[in-house]
């Protein structure tokens, strides 16, 4: 299977300068080690506070 890095970048929303952005796999992996999300279950406000908890997620859910 080919990286879809290219065509991961037309949606992704991170504003964070980050060697991850667009590679998914590696992106979900760093944040979910951490207890959290990647950005883009966020909104492209709340993306850019660069809290990726999974509790501001739901904060931001209810
Ligand atoms: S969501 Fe996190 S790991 Fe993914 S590109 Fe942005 S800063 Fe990097």
């Amino acid at each position: 299977m080919e990286c879809k890095k290219e065509e991961n970048m037309e949606w992704c929303n991170c504003s964070y300068p980050c060697s991850k952005k667009g590679v998914c796999c590696d992106c979900i992996k760093y944040h979910r080690e951490r207890g959290e999300l990647p950005g883009c279950y966020f909104d492209d406000k709340t993306e850019k506070t660069y809290d990726r908890s999974i509790e501001n997620f739901i904060r931001l859910r209810k």
